[in-house]
């Protein structure tokens, strides 16, 4: 598994690049985007935190202050814009009440506790608390999406009955837990669905195709 998962990695970076996710220019931003991502595309989201931006610093204090309406009315782009407002202001004000809105105290701490503590709140889901302990913290979570599902079981690698914590554990069991690598990993699995391994594939001039049960 360690060999397969490694060997899709090399041909990925060699034919991508390194990709440098996330984009954002703080760990806050990141966690606020990781809320707002959810269910819409990602064009949407940098609509919503440029108008967000506009308005208030992206400080946990700053986004507790804001009145949920005003809330609702900037993030409107990224849609589920009521859930998405209530659940943003409910995190910033837990990380301001017991930890004085300091990430980095929210987020250190041993790696379960911490991915457990962050599922409890409503609105994180495995993907929206790796994807925080991994692009806003640099905690080595594996994130796992449905493009990485996708892409292992055209591949080979999944029957399609394992679960979203079974697909992670393929990562977090035979890779070396380093966050550079999970971070530029995860990457490259998005942008080899979007540009290749697609609902249709395109798979005459996938890089992955020497090697895919999809395509053997
Ligand atoms: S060869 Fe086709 S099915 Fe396999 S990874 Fe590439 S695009 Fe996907």
């Amino acid at each position: 598994m360690k060999n397969s998962l490694m060997f899709m990695y090399h041909r990925l970076v060699r034919h991508f690049g390194p990709l440098h996710w996330w984009p954002a220019d703080s760990p806050f931003e990141v966690v606020i985007g990781a809320f707002l991502t959810q269910n819409t595309a990602w064009r949407n989201v940098e609509q919503a935190i440029a108008a967000l931006k506009q308005h208030i610093p992206l400080t946990p204090a700053a986004l507790c202050a804001l009145p949920k309406e005003t809330l609702e009315a900037l993030i409107r782009p990224a849609g589920f814009f009521r859930q998405k407002a209530q659940r943003l202001q409910l995190f910033a004000q837990v990380l301001q009440e017991r930890y004085q809105g300091d990430l980095d105290a929210m987020l250190s701490g041993p790696l379960p506790r911490v991915r457990q503590e962050l599922l409890a709140f409503k609105g994180i889901g495995p993907e929206t608390a790796d994807s925080i302990l991994l692009y806003a913290a640099q905690r080595p979570s594996f994130v796992v999406d449905a493009y990485t599902r996708r892409l292992l079981q055209r591949y080979g690698l999944l029957r399609g009955i394992e679960n979203h914590e079974e697909i992670r554990a393929l990562f977090m069991d035979h890779l070396p837990h380093q966050a550079a690598l999970f971070n530029e990993f995860h990457a490259l699995v998005v942008e080899q669905c979007k540009t290749f391994c697609r609902k249709r594939p395109l798979c005459e001039s996938c890089p992955l195709q020497s090697r895919c049960a999809a395509r053997l």
